[in-house]
């Protein structure tokens, strides 16, 4: 079914969540065990991240380097049919623009289309962590928009090489992401809101937004996103904090700021216990917050891990 079928559809705030595939060598059981307790909280979808390729460099005896292209977490189509297999409920795979031409996207499209995934999540992902700036493929998408363009036209039966319309039209639900705190590039919160607009009115159905972590910037955000005449369903993201790195690394990897009432809990955890209690128990708020002002999903970024989600979601579902 589709992400906006299951919204329109429900009289209450949903839960849902997104995972990770796991390093490569490691197990899809160990992955769908882990996440099976948050079966009880009926997620109508899970979302299932994409991770491009990385770059190695090899010395050879020659003194030459040698770039290699290596990716760390495939899968992320084989797990969208194992979770719909086994906990029948929709999976929603992220499709990212950089690694692939437009045909390479197209054909990964029908893919999924005939395996029965409905929703994708367009995205124009990041550049590798070896290089600085994302540069899109040769004969590939730029930014998010394009993409959610193409898949737009597969719906509408209008594929790369042919001029008319084809036989087999794909039905994707397409979501895209939003930042209430500015995407990092983004020179201005005004900038991006133009950006996320084109999106939409592209033909994106829905928008799922970054992690944060004071729901003021949420609600602010919503404001100016409806001010621009967007009117599809927002479902905010949630991570619950676990360890004390994650003090540093989240707002250093997404580009976000912990509220001042946050910090100070954070600032008294010795060990990672402690952290995950704060995390939890500020989730817990933000979630009841959230129900309250009546989004339509709460949606957690478990990182394949879904204890802390599990915690939270048995007090707030
Ligand atoms: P876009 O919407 O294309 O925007 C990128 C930047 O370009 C923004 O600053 C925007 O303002 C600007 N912009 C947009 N259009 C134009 C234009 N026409 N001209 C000039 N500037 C423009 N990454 C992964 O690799 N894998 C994942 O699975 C993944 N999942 C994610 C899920 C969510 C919910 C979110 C919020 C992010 C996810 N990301 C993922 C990260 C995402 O790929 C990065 O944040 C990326 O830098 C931007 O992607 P986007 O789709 O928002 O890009």
């Amino acid at each position: 079914m589709k992400i906006t079928e299951h919204l329109n559809n429900s009289n209450k705030t949903l839960f849902s969540f997104e995972i990770l595939p796991p390093l490569k060598g490691q197990s899809l059981n160990g992955l769908l065990e882990g996440i099976a307790p948050l079966m009880e909280f009926n997620p109508p979808f899970i979302d299932v991240t994409y991770h491009r390729e990385e770059y190695i460099y090899i010395k050879h005896p020659n003194g030459l380097l040698e770039k290699v292209s290596t990716r760390k977490r495939p899968g992320t189509v084989g797990i969208c049919a194992a979770i719909m297999n086994r906990f029948k409920v929709d999976a929603v795979p992220h499709l990212l623009c950089g690694g692939f031409t437009k045909e390479e996207t197209e054909n990964a499209l029908i893919d999924l289309s005939f395996i029965g995934v409905e929703n994708v999540l367009a995205l124009r992902g990041d550049a590798p962590k070896s290089e600085g700036k994302f540069v899109p493929e040769k004969e590939g998408n730029s930014f998010a928009c394009e993409l959610v363009d193409q898949i737009v036209k597969m719906n509408n039966g209008r594929y790369l090489h042919d001029e008319t319309e084809v036989g087999f039209h794909t039905d994707f639900c397409v979501g895209v992401a939003g930042y209430p705190e500015k995407h990092f590039e983004a020179p201005s919160l005004g900038f991006d809101l133009k950006h996320l607009k084109s999106k939409i009115d592209t033909g994106a159905e829905y928008i799922v937004t970054q992690m944060f972590f004071d729901n003021r910037k949420f609600f602010e955000y919503v404001k100016k996103v409806r001010e621009l005449g967007i009117d599809v369903p927002i479902i905010p993201g949630l991570k619950p904090i676990t360890t004390l790195s994650q003090i540093v690394s989240l707002p250093r990897t997404f580009f976000l700021d912990f509220p001042e009432e946050l910090m100070t809990e954070l600032e008294k955890c010795k060990n990672n216990a402690d952290v995950k209690q704060v995390g939890i128990e500020w989730a817990i708020h933000q979630s009841r917050e959230l129900i309250q002002f009546g989004v339509p999903s709460v949606h957690y970024y478990t990182m394949s891990k879904a204890d802390a989600t599990y915690r939270v979601a048995s007090e707030v579902f």
